[in-house]
Order: C-alpha cells, then structure tokens, then sequence
C-alpha cells in the first residue's frame, strides 16, 4: 500500500506541566535520595536587599505556589526547597548576581526551560534559582550567513518562528521545543530528532558568552566558523550542565529552511528489517534525510491507549519515520517513492504511507511526540537515553523485559535511531527506590559491556551522577573535577549534580 496523508505539532511542555500539577506532587529529593545539604550559607533579610536593589521586585520570585514550578521538575519525579527565583535580564545582572553569591557561599541552580530530565535544572535544597526566563533576546541575525545570536532564554520554538520569516531554522528540533531554552539546549548539548542532518551543538555553536562562578564574563561570542586561535572555550560550557558557567549569549548556525519535506511512516516485522530500511534509506535518500526515528509496538499501544492517536497503517511490530528536506519537491517524492517501493519489494516494510503536505506530517509527528504524554499516564516510568550500537540497539529492550518479568508494567523502547540514541523506558505501577537500585547498576553495567553511553543526550544531572564513575575512567572524572575547581572553586554552580 502506498498512500498520501497529511501534517506536524510540537509539544507544549508548559500546558502538560500544568496538567500535572493536578496529581499529588512528588517526596523532597532530599528525603527520597537521602542528601546531604553541603555547607552553604542560608538566605538572609540582607541577601534578599541586595537582589531587590539589583533586579526589582518583580524579577524576584518567593511566593509558595509560584515557586512551584520551579521547584518540580518536568516529569514531577524531583521536587527543591528552593526559598527564590531570579530573574536577571542582562549580563551584567548575572555577573553581579553569581559574584555576590560566590563572595556569600550561595548556591545556585542554574535553570532555564526546566524541560531537562536527568534532575539538572532542578534545586535539591534551598539553592537559588538563577533563570534565563528574561535573557529573551534576539541580538542578531546575519541573514546572508545565517549565523543568530540571541540571548541563551529564548524559547527554541520561538527562535525557529522568527527564523522562519528569513527562511531559516533552527538545526536543532525537540519534543520540548515550545518550552525549553537555547541556553538549556547548549547546557545539555540537546540532540533531538534533526542530529542527524545537522549534527549535534558542538559543530552548530559558534560562540558563546558566559559569566564564571565568581561574575567574570568570559567573551566567547564568536561569529566564525573557522577560529584556531588558541583553547576552544566555548565547547567547554557545552554539555555542562550548568555546573562550570551560566551561559548569557549563544551565536548558532542556523540551516535554511527546506522547500520540500517529506514524511514516511512505515510498519515492520522485526527490528532487523527496520535496520535494513535503516540502510537503505541512508543510500537511498542521502542527503535530503533529515530524521530517522523508530518506536516499537507496545509504545504506540501506549499512545493509543492514553492519547486520542492511533497508528495511521494499522498495527506492526516496529514503526520507522522518515523525514527528508530537500529543495525540489517533485525529486524529493520521487526520491521518497522509489525507496518505499524498493523496501516494501525486499520486504524489509510490510505498509506505510507518505506524506507531503504540512497538516498531514504535523498528525504523523504528533504521534511520535505524544509519546512523552501518554508515558507519563502509564504509571511510574523510568526513562533511559542510552546510545548503543545498532546491532544491540534493541537488544536491551528484550532483555530488560526478561530482567523485570512481571515486576514492571511495560517496557518500551522507541528513540532517535539515526543516532543509535535508544529511549528505553519502565513503566512501574509506583516509584519505588528499590526498583530503580534493581534496575540501574544492571542495566548500565549491560550498556557498557554492550560499548554504548549510559547517557546520549539527556546528560548526567543529579539522576545519574552516581554511575559517571562507572562509565568514565578515573583519570577522566579526575579532570572534570579539577575543571570544576578551576571555574566553580566554592562549588557554587549547580552542587548535588554531575560531579
Ligand atoms: C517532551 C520532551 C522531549 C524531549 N526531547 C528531547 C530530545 O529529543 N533531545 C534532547 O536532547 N532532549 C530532549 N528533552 C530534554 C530537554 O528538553 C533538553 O535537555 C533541553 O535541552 C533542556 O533545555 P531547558 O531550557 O529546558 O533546560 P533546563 O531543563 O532548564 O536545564 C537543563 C540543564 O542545563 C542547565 N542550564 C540551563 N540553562 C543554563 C544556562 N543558561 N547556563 C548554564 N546552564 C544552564 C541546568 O542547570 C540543567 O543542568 C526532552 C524533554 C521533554 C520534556
């Protein structure tokens, strides 16, 4: 069968913040990870004078129930004590800010669109919140290079929705894109769904500007795509997590927006044949691919089961997307066409449609990202971002199945297979610690046996700080700390998290 459908939507993580607030939140971190507080001061009458003077009143937050939102993380697993938000909006605001903490042994959580999900942007204690909330502007664009420097609180669909008037985008594109921000994007190296045409942040930031643990504002806000000149600093702050800097500034290359994209949604047997479509599809299509993503069936049952979606070719083993964007249509669907009729003659598909037209790729994505809404339905779910190579790719999802047996709800698996970025997922009835110590030190000792990273995009944060040691040598995790100690002495930036 080969059909035309139509379509695209991108979550709006706020709106299901707020759904979820409606259940009963979670245990302070504290208490369910059993913390030690470390030896900061507690806020005092004379620190608040002092943020009140630099920022205004309104750029402060105290206030209980605003306060929770920023004290919760996403997925309602982590909640802070956190007695503050602040809200600079310039530079300047910040290098002061983070000078008078460092001077006054604050801590700080460094936090902007609060979507990330390894517990990063989420205080343990009573940290302060430093938010990039207002850090929302577009500084410049250079249309002919395509090179935007903004502020690192913008809003990444927002940016792609400016863009789109100079037919630009982003290189970058995730399920969170309606809330989280560039600053936490360049934080986390954020990789989603378009890594694979576009590379990932180290290749697409340019420059960056960020202020230093102690208010120094180090000027990395390059324009270039070639500079030599000496250390590169900016990669540094990329992928930190927020434990080395506070990134105020990125300056990103931005790709030009396609003329013509294209969507297949195809069925398989087996993962093997998804593999083979894998392939041929990097053949086939080259350079005109723009994402491959892969979900199995007993995830799209559970969109069905929680979301009004359903499966637009009836029900498979495996699900394979395929996007490509190109700049000629009629050679894009050809292109498109030949590939699914040659997967569907080899048998590597057993069904699919293709579609063209914006409104029907916008329904066909959406199912992909209902994925995060419904999973959250489910139960409990223990989310895993693990790369692998292909050949066990799926490999884990089977035999985590076995690990578990009837001790977990469901065990899924879908992910950014062009990466080898699996999300591997564990839906339990209710949290429960002795699980996640049941489920964690074996299915990380497996990942790396298996040669794969514990951590594909989603990063370290507080979640899975105790297994870096697993995974990096000691002579790596020795360096990362005295790069801590270099850039964050007093350990103001981010404690509890990464290192
Ligand atoms: C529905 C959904 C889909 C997602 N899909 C993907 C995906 O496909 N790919 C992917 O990689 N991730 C994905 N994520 C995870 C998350 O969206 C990304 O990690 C994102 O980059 C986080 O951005 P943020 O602004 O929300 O950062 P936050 O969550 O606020 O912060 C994340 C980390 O960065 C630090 N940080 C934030 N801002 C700064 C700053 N200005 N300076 C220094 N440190 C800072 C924080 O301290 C924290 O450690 C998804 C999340 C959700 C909820």
């Amino acid at each position: 069968m080969f059909s035309k459908l139509k379509g695209r939507i991108c979550v709006n993580a706020t709106r299901y913040v707020k759904q979820r607030y409606l259940h009963a939140g979670p245990q302070f971190t504290k208490d369910s990870y059993e913390v030690q507080r470390g030896p900061y001061r507690s806020l005092n009458e004379g620190h608040l004078n002092y943020f009140r003077d630099l920022l205004g009143e309104t750029n402060l937050i105290q206030d209980l129930s605003d306060l929770e939102k920023y004290n919760v993380d996403f997925y309602k697993h982590l909640r802070g004590k956190s007695n503050l938000v602040l809200r600079p909006r310039t530079t300047t605001e910040v290098s002061k800010i983070l000078s008078f903490c460092n001077a006054n042994l604050l801590a700080v959580c460094t936090q902007g669109g609060h979507t990330g999900v390894c517990g990063g942007a989420t205080p343990i204690f009573d940290e302060i919140i430093l938010s990039t909330e207002l850090m929302n502007k577009i500084v410049h664009l250079d249309e002919i290079s395509g090179v935007l420097t903004c502020g690192a609180g913008c809003v990444l669909q927002n940016l792609n929705d400016y863009l789109s008037e100079f037919d630009l985008m982003m290189p970058i594109d995730l399920g969170a894109k309606g809330s989280c921000h560039i600053g936490g994007n360049v934080a986390t190296n954020a990789g989603g769904i378009r890594l694979i045409r576009y590379g990932n942040l180290h290749g697409n930031v340019l420059g960056l500007e960020v202020v230093k643990a102690n208010g120094e504002v180090l000027d990395c806000l390059n324009t270039l795509k070639k500079d030599n000149t000496g250390f590169h600093l900016k990669n540094t702050f990329i992928g930190s997590e927020g434990c080395l800097g506070f990134i105020t500034k990125v300056a990103i290359q931005c790709a030009p927006k396609p003329k013509s994209i294209q969507l297949a949604f195809l069925g398989a047997q087996n993962f093997d044949k998804i593999l083979m479509a894998f392939r041929k599809a990097k053949h086939d299509l080259g350079e005109i691919v723009s994402a491959i993503e892969v979900m199995d069936h007993k995830t799209m049952e559970m969109v069905e089961q929680h979301t009004p979606m359903s499966s637009p070719i009836g029900h498979y083993p495996f699900y394979l997307i395929i996007e490509t964007s190109g700049s000629d249509e009629v050679h894009d669907q050809e292109k498109l066409g030949r590939y699914f009729e040659g997967c569907m003659a080899k048998h590597f598909i057993l069904n699919g449609v293709t579609v063209s037209s914006p409104s029907q790729r916008e329904k066909l994505w959406h199912i992909r990202e209902k994925i995060a809404e419904s999973f959250y339905k489910d139960g409990y779910v223990l989310m895993y971002d693990v790369t692998l190579p292909l050949e066990h790719y799926y490999d884990i999802v089977a035999e985590m199945e076995n690990y578990l047996g009837n001790r977990s709800h469901r065990v899924f698996g879908f992910g950014h297979l062009g990466d080898g970025n699996l999300h591997l997922q564990i839906s339990l009835k209710e949290f429960s610690q002795e699980m996640i110590n049941y489920i964690e030190p074996y299915l990380y000792k497996r990942v790396k046996e298996l040669k794969g990273s514990i951590s594909a995009e989603h990063g370290i944060g507080f979640l899975k700080k105790q297994y870096l040691p697993m995974v990096q040598s000691n002579v790596n995790v020795a360096l990362m700390r005295d790069m801590k100690k270099l850039l964050d002495p007093n350990c103001i930036l981010n404690p509890y998290k990464v290192i």
